[in-house]
């Protein structure tokens, strides 16, 4: 199929911090595409550049540039071009940006061109947006990792750690998994309204409660609790991302409450605590620069999955050293560290040639955007982190999943425990 682009159009919406993104708008012959892009808070330092304008409108965040990108350069180029398909057209925009990390036209601009381009071709072909990433007889559901308290980059409390997550492994269906996220979510409510008085139930960017504690192992107490009380225990395990970088100076990790830890003690505390806390999954337990550290870890923990965000920053080059180093087992994969959705399905793959999981991921800034949602089931990742089962911007791609669940009937298979193992391991043939 030959897809010709009619038309484009760029503007700047608002995030979900209320924050400007770059929304983007194609149309081709049979088709038309809408997508925004999200926004991390805490960022490694090796994602592609998401381009501000800086000076003082929206301070310094605006995307009138990007928007530019858009507007001024890809879409005239675009509309002279054909293209066989998706990688045919991110890679057109790669060489027209030419830089390493998308610093010309901004990585914001192209991912919303391709995710856009992406919907245009489902349109084209008449199949749902999943079903573009992988033609395949039966689907994978992706088990959604809730994030029910809110820390580091992303609360004004003084927990250092960044997410407390919780997984329904146990759940049969995803909308019974939504069921019991929504269940153990106001359990906690209720908990951490009686503990600390009801304006500490107050929730930060992913949703997640953000209560005023400044140690990192009360959080799993008051999870293990909430999942108790509603008699889940054993059908939901707990989650952590750490988000360590944000906590490490160079030289200590800060855990909160005054406590520094060097690198060797820090190391026994992280695993400690996961082992205490039964954790199933640990996303940057250690600075994003040290893969002897996770390489480690992972050896060490076999029953755990370790998985690397800012470590790996959905980079080729980086997944390549982390498979290298035996540095995790699963790659968290967040289109926007990369740019475009060819080059993210790319990662997916490397990750998946090692025998490694996939998490599809949000970002902390999100828009009503369900892009992810799609891509999750399309390439069988078997998981996906989705912030809290509230807000309107979490809440959109947990819809879409649900509805995708419902129409894919018998033809779709809730990952549940087996989420660590890509979708073709378990005998789906993507
Ligand atoms: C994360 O660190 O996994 C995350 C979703 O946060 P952010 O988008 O702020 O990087
Ligand atoms: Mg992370």
């Amino acid at each position: 199929m030959v897809a010709r682009i009619k038309k484009t159009a760029a503007r700047a919406i608002l995030d979900s911090r209320g924050i400007p993104t770059v929304e983007v708008e194609l149309e081709t012959q049979n088709g038309c595409g809408r997508a925004s892009v999200p926004s991390g808070a805490s960022k490694s330092s090796f994602e592609a550049l998401e381009l501000r304008d800086g000076g003082k409108k929206f301070f310094g965040y605006g995307v009138s540039k990007a928007v530019a990108s858009v507007n001024g350069i890809i879409g005239p180029k675009l509309r002279q071009t054909a293209f066989s398909g998706q990688t045919d057209f991110d890679e057109f925009l790669i060489s027209l940006d030419g830089t390493k990390n998308k610093s010309k036209l901004g990585a914001n601009a192209i991912l919303a061109c391709s995710m856009a381009f992406s919907r245009c071709l489902a349109c084209e072909s008449g199949t749902p947006l999943y079903a573009s990433f992988s033609k395949v007889r039966r689907y994978c559901l992706p088990v959604p990792f809730f994030n029910v308290i809110n820390g580091g980059a992303h609360a004004g409390n003084s927990i250092a750690f960044q997410e407390y997550l919780i997984a329904p492994v146990g759940a049969k269906t995803f909308a019974e998994a939504a069921q019991y996220a929504s269940e153990i979510y106001h359990a906690l409510r209720g908990l951490i309204s009686r503990q600390f008085g009801r304006s500490a139930t107050n929730v930060g960017d992913e949703g997640g409660f953000a209560p005023p504690l400044s140690d990192v192992a009360t959080p799993l107490e008051l999870v293990s609790r909430a999942i108790g009380e509603v008699g889940l225990q054993g059908k939901v395990s707990i989650a952590l991302d750490v988000a360590a970088t944000s906590f490490f100076d160079g030289k200590k990790y800060a855990i909160g409450g005054g406590k520094r830890l060097g690198p060797g003690e820090y190391f026994d505390f992280v695993e400690g605590l996961a082992k205490t806390h039964r954790i199933i999954s640990v996303e940057d337990p250690f600075c994003e620069t040290d893969f002897a550290a996770f390489s480690k870890f992972t050896r060490e923990n076999k029953a755990i999955q370790v998985v690397g965000d800012d470590l790996l920053s959905t980079n080729p080059v980086r997944i390549a050293r982390g498979v290298r180093t035996g540095a995790c087992n699963c790659l968290l994969l967040k289109p926007n560290q990369i740019g475009t959705l060819a080059e993210a399905v790319r990662a997916a793959n490397l990750a998946y040639g090692a025998g490694w999981g996939v998490m599809v991921s949000h970002r902390s800034g999100e828009t009503e955007d369900t892009f992810i949602a799609d891509l999750a089931v399309g390439l069988g990742c078997g998981q996906i982190k989705l912030g809290a089962c509230a807000r309107g911007e979490r809440t959109a791609k947990i819809n879409q999943l649900i509805r995708i669940e419902g129409e894919l009937g018998s033809n779709g298979k809730f990952a549940g425990r087996e989420f660590h193992r890509p979708a073709r391991q378990l005998g789906f043939s993507l």
